[in-house]
């Protein structure tokens, strides 16, 4: 038996961080993970650097650079010869960096003394956690503090097991040895759009169905409209209001019957990735005498500060409910450390931003129009298309546009909506602003460097204001 002020169960972008800053503030840390990476061996760092973020965004970016030299080289005068990929590089280039970061993870546990076992966890009671590890052999670990980061894991549907041969997950679709000459993803949420757009890019023929009538529900609806017609435009289907009845297993891949608005239809794709969401990963993580109990959508229920309803035992990222982002997770982390060292610690969910990393990019922080609408908040509107920038249209990214929300009366900034390249670093000013409650006239009067992407942002928040200056008045 060993002892420690704080255990993390879990090594992902919420556990590890909280366990390295428990460390930074003196605890006495251990953190425990399951995972066993592609090399066999146990790994850190969750689903964010093995399977999530960190190599989806690595073959966005070998698919774009791809499609940018099969196609766009051309208007920059630019000739090569014929333009290939090779699937296998690709994959080991992306593996490569997913070993250096959780490697790094590694080193930083133990340059901050942080014990890492690897195994099962399980909260025994409050105060003791039992690891389990595949050689069947059990620790206890006792800490006044238990920290529960366990994750999340995707949803399947009924009638659609996932075999990663026919069928695949999220975390299979980054693995495709081959580009498939047909794809098909259920669900055009985030996954499905960012991995829908990789294997496009590659040469993919690819049809997403998705079961509302709207593209990404939670995005402001302008931008939501916006991105339709961008994705449709480079060739991906996009299918709404379609409900997939059944998938079935053909000689070449699988054929899917669905019901688009009550007709009954089929497609036969090589390749079907279900990505209809992800839930909370509980499973074996809540010994019987524990005392925490899930909620009805599976998740740990915490209060505003990430605490359970047992004394000494927090949860955070995405095991409880909220977005499933990985700064949510690790800002959450932070935050919980801080309460445990420190007697307190913060975390605005008010200004966590939403990326997409399609192309064109979207992100989007604070409030939607309808959101403030039904409310019942006066607002003003401040919009400007990259296609008014010098810097977009040397850059050859003249689609989108950005859109400030702000209050009428204290001039406030309320939400940022954003389409086109770069967004996702250009949203990190609006998430600045908010947290420091700036006002539209604050970004508006904050000099930006010419030519560069951001003058965008300048230009929508002088517009909130009707005084945009490459505004042609119609
Ligand atoms: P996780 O990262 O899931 O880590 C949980 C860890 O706990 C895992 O390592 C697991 O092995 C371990 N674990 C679980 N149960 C136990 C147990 N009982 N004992 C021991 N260990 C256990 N988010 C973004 O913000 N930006 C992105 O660009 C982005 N891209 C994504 C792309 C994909 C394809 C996917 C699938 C997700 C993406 N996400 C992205 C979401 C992001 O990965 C998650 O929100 C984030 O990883 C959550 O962090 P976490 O620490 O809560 O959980
Ligand atoms: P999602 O919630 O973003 O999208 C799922 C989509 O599937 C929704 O549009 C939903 O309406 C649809 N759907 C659900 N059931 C369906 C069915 N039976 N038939 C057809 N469509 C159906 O989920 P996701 O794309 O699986 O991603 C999971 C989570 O991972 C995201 O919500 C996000 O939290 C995280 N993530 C984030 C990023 C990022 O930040 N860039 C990238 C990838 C994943």
């Amino acid at each position: 038996m060993s002892n420690f002020d704080v255990v993390v169960i879990g090594a992902g972008p919420g556990g590890y961080v909280a366990a390295i800053r428990c460390a930074q503030l003196g605890l006495k840390t251990a953190c425990i993970d399951r995972w066993i990476g592609k090399s066999g061996k146990p790994s850190v760092g969750g689903t964010c650097l093995n399977v999530g973020c960190i190599p989806s965004k690595a073959l966005l970016d070998s698919s774009e650079r791809y499609e940018e030299l099969k196609i766009h080289a051309a208007d920059h005068g630019i000739s090569s010869g014929p333009v290939s990929i090779d699937v296998e590089k690709m994959l080991a280039r992306k593996d490569k960096i997913v070993s250096e970061l959780t490697d790094g993870i590694s080193a930083l546990f133990k340059s901050n003394q942080i014990a890492f076992f690897p195994g099962h966890g399980c909260l025994v009671e409050a105060g003791v956690v039992r690891v389990s590890s595949d050689d069947r052999t059990e620790e206890i670990l006792k800490a006044k503090h238990v920290i529960l980061a366990s994750g999340s894991t995707p949803v399947q549907l009924p009638g659609m097991a996932v075999d990663n041969q026919t069928i695949f997950d999220s975390a299979g679709a980054l693995e495709f040895s081959t580009v498939p000459k047909k794809l098909g993803i259920i669900g055009a949420g985030v996954i499905g759009l960012e991995l829908g757009s990789v294997w496009r890019r590659l040469g993919a023929e690819v049809v997403i169905l998705e079961a509302m009538d709207s593209l990404l529900g939670t995005a402001d609806p302008m931008i939501a409209r916006e991105a339709k017609k961008q994705f449709s435009r480079q060739g991906l289907d996009i299918r709404l209001g379609c409900k997939v009845t059944q998938v079935e297993s053909t000689k070449d891949g699988c054929t899917i019957r669905y019901l688009d608005n009550e007709n009954s239809e089929t497609i036969d794709v090589e390749r079907l990735i279900v990505a209809v969401g992800r839930r909370p990963c509980t499973d074996g993580l809540l010994g019987p005498n524990c005392g925490v109990a899930l909620d009805h959508k599976g998740a740990v229920p915490v209060d505003a500060h990430c605490a359970t309803a047992v004394s000494g035992v927090w949860a955070l990222g995405d095991v409880v409910q909220g977005p499933m982002l990985a700064h949510k997770a690790s800002e959450e982390g932070i935050a919980v450390a801080e309460r445990i060292a420190i007697g307190g610690g913060h975390i605005d969910h008010s200004t966590i931003p939403w990326v997409i990393y399609t192309h064109p990019e979207i992100a989007w922080v604070g409030a939607t129009e309808d959101e403030l609408k039904s409310q019942g908040t006066d607002y003003a509107v401040g919009m400007f298309p990259f296609a008014a920038s010098g810097r977009a249209k040397a850059v050859g990214a003249t689609e989108g546009f950005v859109k400030i929300l702000a209050c009428r009366d204290s001039d406030r900034i309320l939400g940022a909506h954003m389409i086109g390249s770069q967004v996702s670093e250009l949203i990190n000013e609006a998430v600045l602003a908010m947290s420091m409650e700036a006002s539209a006239e604050d970004l508006a009067r904050t000099v930006h460097a010419h030519p560069t992407l951001a003058e965008v942002v300048h230009e929508a928040a002088l517009a909130s204001h009707g005084r945009a200056i490459h505004k042609v008045n119609r």
